[in-house]
């Protein structure tokens, strides 16, 4: 018999990045983006590209950049590394 036990309560929806390991305090309880000074009450999330909290909004603008996918790779490289102060590739 196998048992598969969901021990996250949902907060990982699929593959942990770096970012979301390190989420910080302030994170959670700031209520402005980083980059607009927009609210964050509609979902924030860390960039990809440093660790500003942003708004699902720039997220979406950050994910049409070119270079997302090879801030996405970086930073998963780094996770294997166990580099745990990479910042990202820059914004
Ligand atoms: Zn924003």
């Amino acid at each position: 018999m196998c048992h598969f036990v969901r021990k996250s309560k949902g907060m990982i929806k699929s593959e942990r990045t770096l970012k979301e390991v390190k989420q910080l305090d302030k994170f959670y309880t700031q209520q402005f983006c980083d980059r607009c000074h927009g609210s964050l009450k509609d979902g924030r999330t860390m960039s990809m590209f440093n660790e500003q909290c942003i708004c699902m909004k720039c997220k979406e603008a950050e994910t049409r950049r070119e270079d997302y996918q090879k801030a996405v790779d970086a930073d998963r490289e780094e996770i294997k590394k166990r580099n745990w102060n990479f910042k990202g590739i820059g914004f």
